[in-house]
């Protein structure tokens, strides 16, 4: 019997598992997929939000905000790469100045540090490359950018070095109410919970309406990006926001944590929740937004296009509560932007939820004298010194061993990150962590290698490894 059941390891259901783990408690947690963070938490801007986007009084406002205080010192603990670099509202006209100046108003209600309204010369100063009819801007110095799969996985990794117990491949098809808890149907396994935890992403609704009728639904919508080289990743140095309309928060043109540049979403309801392409018109659209934000861009430079998609709910607001007044199901569902944000905060609030239920549901919680906030760090050979570099060559020679030549990346890193507990299985699982394939070529030259690695370390048929997702065959026989 398990105490607690998290149901989907993506951002939400990583922070709360970890978050849980600092207690004496029997935790499990479940996701459909073969990798933790192949939902929503893989396709988005990265970026943590300063605050100021959210409708006052929201929780949305108020993780936010909490949220981003809280990034330094978990990035810190769990060796994932986190700058905070700043953002920008980019107003090009008057009526946009006036947008910025209620963002700010907004942001100050919010409780939002460190913001500033810049004039024309100001920001011109901080963003070289931005168009001379700019009227100004407002800057948020707390706005940062994180590696948001990188955090999903540490999370699980320290969750599971705290004793909860990851099941991948997983899918929740049903759940049954029984005494004193719930019996979760999760592949061809069945599961005895007295709490369960429903962070299901996009899915949310679908786990809500297994135990009664529906509350909510959840309308999937789609965001679409291009990503550009790193030789261009410096054409900004900040966050820059478009200016916002009611289609959402203005497209965004913003490094990443490892140095390429971001243009992206765009926002589009659609039916279907697997609708992951990206489309012609979608993708023309951030171009041109970018063509009349920037002095300088130069599309050629796009190694790679992708989209993701945001869990909406009609309350426009997350939806963080009892499902139906039960001390034993937490919903914490529609959890669209600023969701990564204010993921470390959800979590903290869903705690006290589970606190505040402890007595009534016989599940005390008691601190564990011995929870380790801190992963095992990981190895990034290109980031030691040539002396620390000869040292584990010395030790171990994959080490010696390029395997991706764009970004550097040795056999021993890619070994690590297959070893490690939630340790990758596939060539995007061993992408998310240790980046062989992130560079120009996509894995163009390193894909075939990393997969014979793979096959090794995993004791499994090359035919057998994966690109990513369930049935993402790539090789079908061998031909010389
Ligand atoms: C285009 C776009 C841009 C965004 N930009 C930002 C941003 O810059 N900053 C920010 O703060 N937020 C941003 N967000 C929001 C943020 O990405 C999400 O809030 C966050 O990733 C949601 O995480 P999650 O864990 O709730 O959902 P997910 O990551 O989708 O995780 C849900 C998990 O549940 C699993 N699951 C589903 N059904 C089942 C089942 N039946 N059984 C078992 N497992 C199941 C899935 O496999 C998945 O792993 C953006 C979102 C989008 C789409």
């Amino acid at each position: 019997m398990y105490d607690i059941t998290v149901i989907g390891a993506g951002i939400t259901g990583t922070f709360i598992a970890r978050e849980l783990s600092r207690y004496d408690l029997n935790i499990l947690l479940l996701d459909k997929e073969n990798d933790v963070a192949n939902g929503t938490t893989k396709a988005n801007s990265a970026i943590v939000h300063a605050g100021y986007d959210a409708a006052e009084g929201t929780l949305k406002a108020r993780f936010n905000v909490r949220g981003n205080k809280m990034y330094d010192e978990i990035c810190r603990d769990l060796d994932v790469p986190f700058k905070r670099v700043g953002s920008l509202v980019t107003a090009f006209n008057e009526e946009e100045m006036e947008t910025i100046q209620c963002l700010y108003q907004r942001g100050i209600t919010n409780g939002v540090p460190d913001m500033k309204i810049l004039d024309k010369e100001e920001v011109l100063a901080m963003e070289g490359n931005l168009k001379e009819d700019i009227k100004g801007a407002l800057y948020a110095k707390t706005g940062g950018i994180v590696g948001p799969w990188e955090l999903a996985i540490a999370l699980a990794e320290n969750a599971v070095e705290n004793g909860v117990e990851l099941r991948l491949n997983s899918p929740v098809t049903a759940i049954k109410k029984v005494e004193k808890g719930y019996r979760v149907s999760a592949g061809e396994k069945t599961y005895k919970t007295k709490v369960v935890i429903n962070c299901a992403g996009v899915y949310g609704d679908q786990i809500d309406q297994m135990i009664n009728e529906k509350t909510f639904e959840i309308l999937p919508n789609r965001g679409e990006y291009n990503l550009f080289d790193k030789s261009v990743g410096d054409m900004v140095k900040t966050v820059v926001f478009g200016c916002p309309s009611a289609a959402g928060k203005g497209t965004v043109i913003l490094p990443t944590v490892h140095g390429n540049l971001l243009l992206g979403p765009t926002a589009d309801p659609i039916d279907n929740k697997e609708d992951t392409r990206t489309t012609f018109d979608g993708l023309t659209s951030i171009n041109d937004h970018a063509k009349a934000t920037l002095k300088q861009i130069g599309f050629q430079d796009v190694i790679t296009s992708f989209s993701g998609i945001r869990a909406k709910v009609a309350r426009k607001d997350f939806i963080i509560e009892k499902a139906r007044g039960r001390e034993d199901f937490i919903n914490v569902a529609g959890i669209d932007s600023p969701g990564l944000t204010a993921a470390p905060a959800i979590a903290e609030y869903v705690v006290e939820m589970v606190q505040a239920s402890a007595t009534s549901l016989e599940m005390p919680l008691r601190e564990k004298e011995n929870f380790n906030p801190r992963r095992t760090p990981s190895i990034h050979f290109m980031d030691l010194s040539t002396k620390e570099q000869e040292k584990l060559i010395a030790k171990d020679a994959r080490f010696g061993r390029i395997i991706c030549r764009c970004e550097n990346i040795t056999e021993g890193e890619i070994v690590d990150v297959i070893k490690r507990k939630a340790g990758a299985t596939t060539l995007d699982g061993v992408k998310r962590r240790a980046r062989p394939g992130s560079g120009r070529c996509q894995g163009g030259f390193c894909a075939p290698r990393v997969m014979e690695i793979i096959a090794r370390e995993l004791d499994v048929d090359m035919k057998d490894v994966l690109k990513d997702g369930k049935g993402s065959y790539i090789l079908t026989e061998k031909t010389k």
